[in-house]
């Protein structure tokens, strides 16, 4: 079936196409919202319904909107909160629900409960095939699709139903819920903010068994905490080499304190980012990222204060190491592992371990059949690091064809969160708009 054709289509509801959407329609560009994983205006991270999932920014920080620096924490004022604490994920879910509504009674949006197969260019724009056979026709395409879904662990193939492959899914409440009840043991592979997701929600439902996370070095998000910003012009920072750079961040560091020292790069990250050739970014990648990660996308304090907790009442340990093996038994998993720099491996028997590694960062593996069908089709291709698409400085992956948030981080870097990807759909938006000649 092929309806009319329309002027915007956008695949992939969650943040960066819901307000991608909203965009278009304050500038009256019509657009359908293409999203099948029943969570359309809310996406992965605030589709959660835990009251224990906190942003993990200010609620001053989280606008949608660009250029309107206090929408959101008027919601949470409103709602009894204080602008610099940090709101429930599930609140941002529904002021975004809130703008997505808003968006459609204004009749230029229509959502669409559906997946997108595959896209291909047709007539001077877009054909998008969905899951039920719909074709959509559109002047333009935009790729709002969000992270891949974790790698697989290979440590962990042939492994039954206790490895959790995807902790976002229903099978993850699941696996949760059980171990709560029966108060086992849990593994959790990878140490970042997906872990500390996966504490919460193990806490919250009541468990009170042992918690085990483990990632190569071991590193755990830092906490958020007031301190005296030290802002610095681009000029006073060096740029294109990595190393120099590095050491630079280390030194003032120690002369401002680190949180202001990562802060400060903030308005000028891409900048930076797009002056490391190739190789400096991979070697950024490969060695300094995981240190990044836990000073740049820090927890709330209180989140931060019940990890302490937990790990100080001994039951959540937190372990530098590796997964060699893993097998299943009848009723549980037996992990084996090396501590980091030992030579002796030890057995940890867990009853569900978790995939908490993060997000897929090789867009060249993906299994997702859009993307694929873009790929292989030769109408995207991969960034120079191979960890998104690749993209103009004005997020165009092709003609007529936009791509948004973490799809574009080989080109940006620092634009998986939402104040980065608010100004992108702006921009975006704008864009299209010319292009568009609407
Ligand atoms: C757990 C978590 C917590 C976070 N907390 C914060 C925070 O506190 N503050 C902050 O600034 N940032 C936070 N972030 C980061 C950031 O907000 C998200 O990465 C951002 O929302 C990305 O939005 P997105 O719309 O690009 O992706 P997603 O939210 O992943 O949405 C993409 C959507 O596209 C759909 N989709 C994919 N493929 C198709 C297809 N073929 N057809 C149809 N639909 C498709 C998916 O089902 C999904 O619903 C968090 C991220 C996570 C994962």
């Amino acid at each position: 079936m092929k309806s009319d054709r329309v002027p915007v289509a956008i695949i992939g509801g969650g943040f960066s196409g819901t307000i991608l959407a909203a965009q278009l329609a304050r500038r009256g560009i019509a657009s359908v919202l293409i999203d099948g994983s029943g969570r359309m205006g809310r996406g992965v991270a605030y589709s959660t319904t835990e009251p224990a999932h906190l942003l993990n920014v200010r609620a001053e920080g989280m606008s949608a909107w660009a250029g309107e620096p206090d929408h959101f924490a008027r919601l949470f004022e409103a709602e009894g909160g204080d602008p610099r604490g940090f709101a429930e994920r599930r609140l941002f879910g529904r002021y975004l629900g809130e703008i997505l509504d808003e968006a459609v009674a204004g009749g230029k949006t229509r959502p669409m409960d559906a997946t997108a197969c595959s896209a291909s260019r047709s007539d001077g724009g877009w054909q998008v095939v969905l899951d039920s056979g719909e074709r959509i026709d559109a002047g333009a395409l935009a790729l709002a699709v969000g992270n891949q879904e974790p790698e697989a662990l290979s440590a962990f193939t042939g492994v039954g139903d206790r490895f959790i492959g995807n902790p976002w899914g229903t099978s993850s409440h699941a696996a949760v819920a059980e171990i709560a009840a029966a108060g086992e043991t849990a593994l959790l592979v990878g140490t970042g903010l997906t872990m500390v997701d996966l504490v919460l929600s193990l806490d919250a439902a009541g468990h009170s068994g042992r918690i085990v996370a483990l990632s190569r070095r071991g590193l755990i998000p830092r906490s958020h905490a007031d301190f005296e910003p030290s802002p610095v012009e681009l000029s006073e920072v060096p740029q294109g080499s990595l190393r120099v750079l590095w050491r630079w961040l280390r030194r003032r560091s120690a002369e401002v304190g680190w949180r202001a020292a990562i802060d400060s790069l903030r308005p000028h990250s891409r900048h930076l980012w797009q002056g490391l050739d190739g190789q400096q970014q991979r070697q950024f990648l490969r060695h300094a990222r995981p240190w990044w990660d836990v000073h740049r996308h820090r927890i709330a304090p209180e989140v931060a204060r019940l990890l302490a907790q937990l790990v100080a009442d001994g039951r959540l340990e937190v372990i530098a190491g590796r997964i060699i093996s893993a097998r299943e038994s009848k009723d549980s998993l037996e992990v084996e592992y090396r501590w980091r720099g030992a030579s002796k491996s030890q057995l940890l028997d867990v009853a569900y371990a978790f995939n908490c590694t993060g997000p897929l960062h090789s867009i060249v593996r993906t299994q997702d059949p859009l993307l694929r069908s873009l790929l292989d089709g030769g109408q995207v291709h991969a960034d120079q690091l191979g960890i998104g698409l690749e993209v103009d400085d004005r997020s165009r992956a092709g003609e007529h064809l936009w791509a948004l948030g973490p799809l574009t981080k080989g080109r940006y870097w620092e634009i998986i969160a939402v104040p980065d990807i608010r100004d992108q759909a702006a921009e975006v938006a704008r864009d299209i708009e010319l292009e568009l000649g609407a």
